[in-house]
């Protein structure tokens, strides 16, 4: 494959400096790779760029002026009219596996990388617009974003930040002013995304598909130097950049399951390098405990199940030894080497998944220690709460109250069709309890900070989506996104929040909406 022609950058740099000049102090490191990795080309300008919401906490978090961010150059900036000072703006190139096929060339079709920032906690991060038009990339695609795809994605990252998962975040939404075609027509929107990087597993497997295998070693290179430094250090710096990005996939997925997390397009071009949760789609967060559970009406099979996400992820590092193939070989110095290596490193996932899986259950029950039968026990309940169509979430919130003793049962046993299983499993949780000498009330408070009390409920995330799409009343979002984004505290008037859709406001399918 060839790299598509960039067009030349011609950034219109912002002349004023006034207070309201956004200074991102971008650096360019991307931009820096070489020519092949990207197509520079500035973000398409939209006719009515409106701010919906500016991430103020972030953008503290990354010594950035959110003032600045909402005003009116700022909002320019944000939506793409203009181009921030230091800015070099691309579209990444990477390939990728969809649904177990190969595409040799997908890349930022509608996104541009503007630049990269220093947070305040020492870590660089890439600020991308989403939505911003046409690239090389598109594939016929419009390059645009529609507003209900961009507030989900605000509001289930910025979930996921809360409730501790590693995730790229949203820094700003912008409307567009402009409509873009789906199966309707809806308002345009652009979102402003932060993340450790955007390199994926799919980025590795643009060049290792060309045969590129200079150009898989500079971009490995640069993930070492990025994400992993501590591998430069080694003997085989490529294998340890192998087993850190499985190391680290390892507990993303476990902290999903533990959650109830069903990301919905587990494709290779969706797996991150850094370990964060990427490029949120159809994705949801299950209500009744259903290890089958699919909400995305484009994962027909079930690929991307709840309980089948350990497994896709697994298959998407395979792909990712596969592509490092190459890198390894002169490191090990024959293919034969090579080989085991890699597969030595794919066998880690599976136990480092399920250490990470077990260990967060055993918290999620309450138990400080790890004891013969626990395991058996928790999924005693996961398969009682399955028969019942138990609420996830709040099968495990209520649990805290019921540390206690049998007193505190009613919330959590209410959520079983026959309550009568949780009775019974109840009795088997209280006599292993009783081996650790913990107080209830410490062993309570641990499990509150382990099992949240809010997650973005299907339902609302869809009312608050709608009441922004259809009427511009953006206050469901404000509220739900304030209700995500203190997930573990309990907070007197948020019931509805908290509570499992009624049967005429269930959501059973989500939609990518690209
Ligand atoms: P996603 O499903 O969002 O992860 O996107 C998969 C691929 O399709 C990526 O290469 C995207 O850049 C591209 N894509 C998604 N939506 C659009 C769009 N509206 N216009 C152009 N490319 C798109
Ligand atoms: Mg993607």
């Amino acid at each position: 494959m060839t790299s598509p022609k960039a067009p030349a950058i011609s950034p219109r740099v912002g002349s004023g400096t006034d207070r309201s000049t956004v200074r991102f102090g971008f650096k360019n490191t991307y931009a820096r790779l070489p020519e092949r990795f990207y197509a520079r080309l500035n973000p398409a300008p939209v006719t009515n760029p409106r701010l919906v919401k500016v991430n103020v906490e972030l953008a503290c978090g990354l010594g950035l002026d959110p003032d600045a961010l909402a005003s009116a150059q700022g909002v320019e900036i944000l939506a793409g009219n203009r181009v921030a000072e230091g800015a070099e703006p691309l579209a990444a190139a990477y390939a990728g596996h969809q649904f177990g096929h190969f595409v040799p060339q997908l890349g930022d079709g509608r996104a541009n990388l503007l630049g990269e920032v220093m947070g305040l906690d020492g870590v660089r991060y890439d600020i991308q617009l989403k939505g911003s038009g046409p690239t090389p990339f598109s594939r016929g695609g419009d390059g645009r974003a529609a507003l209900g795809p961009v507030l989900r994605e605000y509001i289930v990252s910025e979930a996921m930040a809360a409730l501790g998962v590693p995730t790229t975040r949203a820094l700003a939404a912008v409307t567009t002013g402009e409509r873009v075609l789906r199966e309707t027509v809806l308002p345009g929107a652009v979102l402003t995304r932060v993340a450790a990087s955007h390199l994926r597993v799919g980025t590795f497997q643009y060049f290792a598909a060309q045969g590129d295998t200079e150009g898989t070693r500079q971009l490995a290179d640069y993930a070492i130097a990025r994400h992993y430094p501590e591998a430069a250090q080694t003997k085989r710096p490529y294998r340890f950049l192998l087993d850190s990005v499985i190391a680290r996939q390892a507990q993303l997925i476990a902290q999903w399951l533990l959650l109830g997390f069903i990301h919905g397009v587990m494709n290779t071009d969706n797996t991150s390098i850094s370990g964060e949760t990427i490029d949120y789609g159809p994705c949801a967060f299950m209500e009744a405990y259903d290890p089958d559970k699919v909400f995305s009406s484009i994962d027909r099979q079930g690929r991307y199940a709840y309980g089948n996400q350990p497994r896709a992820a697994h298959w998407n590092l395979i792909r990712l030894a596969e592509a490092l193939l190459p890198v390894l070989v002169d490191e090990e110095g024959s293919e034969e080497a090579a080989l085991v290596s890699a597969n030595e490193a794919l066998a880690g996932f599976v136990p480092q998944f399920e250490a990470a899986h077990r260990a967060g259950l055993r918290r999620k029950v309450g138990f400080l220690s790890e004891r013969e039968g626990d395991e058996t026990l928790v999924q005693d309940l996961l398969d009682r709460m399955a028969t019942n169509h138990a609420d996830f979430t709040l099968t495990f919130r209520r649990l805290c109250d019921a540390v206690d003793g049998p007193m505190g049962d009613e919330g959590a046993r209410a959520l079983f069709t026959k309550p009568e299983a949780f009775d019974l499993w109840a009795a088997g949780w209280r006599l292993r309890m009783a081996k650790e000498s913990v107080s209830a009330r410490e062993r309570a408070a641990d499990m509150r900070m382990a099992n949240p009390a809010f997650i973005p409920r299907n339902h609302i995330v869809e009312a608050a989506l709608l009441a922004a799409v259809e009427r511009q009343d953006f206050q469901p979002f404000e509220e739900l996104l304030d209700v995500v984004s203190r997930p573990y505290e309990d907070r007197t008037g948020l019931q509805r929040y908290a509570t499992p859709a009624r049967p005429e406001e269930f959501v059973s399918q989500t939609f990518c909406g690209t």
